[in-house]
């Protein structure tokens, strides 16, 4: 199996462009955000503890996290691997999948970083609010406090991966999403 990962701060297009991703590749993909979402909407217990941190903004603790994803790895078939999308989001997690995928005898094969100005994050967010209506992205506070955890915890991981040799950017700031996904197509065609 084929482990692919969509790295990139909140609001970058991670969910929105996932598609031309798996698609390429016939990949599974795999939003913790929305597995988060799935859960508080189930009224699990799970989601009763996840709910109040996402709502703030903050991270929810890497085992919650990393027992969906197995789960999800355990419970596929049918594709030749998987997209994840929003895990990664610290160096314990990337090192927690290291272990997951050698267990599994398997690797990371190529990291996916979309980047955005923090000025087109809160933008995009902003304007996603009033479609989506997600809880986290209601305030300007509280996507304050998710750029500044990007850029504390989750950004460290570009120098992770880039020390592996297979983290690949793009810059993903035109107006249209058909524009980004252009550039978006044109870095795949690099990697496959
Ligand atoms: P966005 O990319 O807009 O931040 P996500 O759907 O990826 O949206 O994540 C929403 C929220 O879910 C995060 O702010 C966090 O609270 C939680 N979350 C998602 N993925 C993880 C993760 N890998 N580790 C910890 N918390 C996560």
């Amino acid at each position: 199996m084929k482990y692919y990962i969509l790295f990139g701060p909140p609001g970058a297009g991670k969910g929105t462009h996932a598609s031309v991703v798996t698609e390429r590749f016939n990949l599974k993909h795999i939003s913790t955000g929305e597995l988060l979402r799935s859960e508080i909407a189930a009224g699990t217990e799970l989601g009763k503890h996840a709910k109040t941190l996402i709502d703030a903004g903050s991270l929810v603790p890497d085992a919650v996290v990393e027992g969906m994803l197995e789960s999800v790895f355990n419970n596929t078939t049918g594709y030749d691997g998987f997209l994840l999308d929003g895990f990664p989001r610290n160096i314990s997690q990337a090192q927690d999948l290291d272990k997951i995928l050698a267990a599994r005898g398997e690797k990371v094969n190529a990291v996916i970083g979309l980047m955005i100005s923090d000025d087109t994050i809160m933008a995009r967010i902003k304007k996603r609010a009033a479609i989506e209506g997600r809880a986290d992205d209601a305030s300007e506070t509280t996507i304050k406090h998710r750029i500044d955890t990007y850029h504390s915890v989750t950004e460290p991981l570009i120098e992770y991966y880039t020390n592996t040799d297979n983290y690949h950017q793009v810059r993903v700031e035109e107006p249209t999403i058909e524009g980004n996904q252009v550039i978006l197509r044109a870095l795949l065609d690099k990697i496959a």
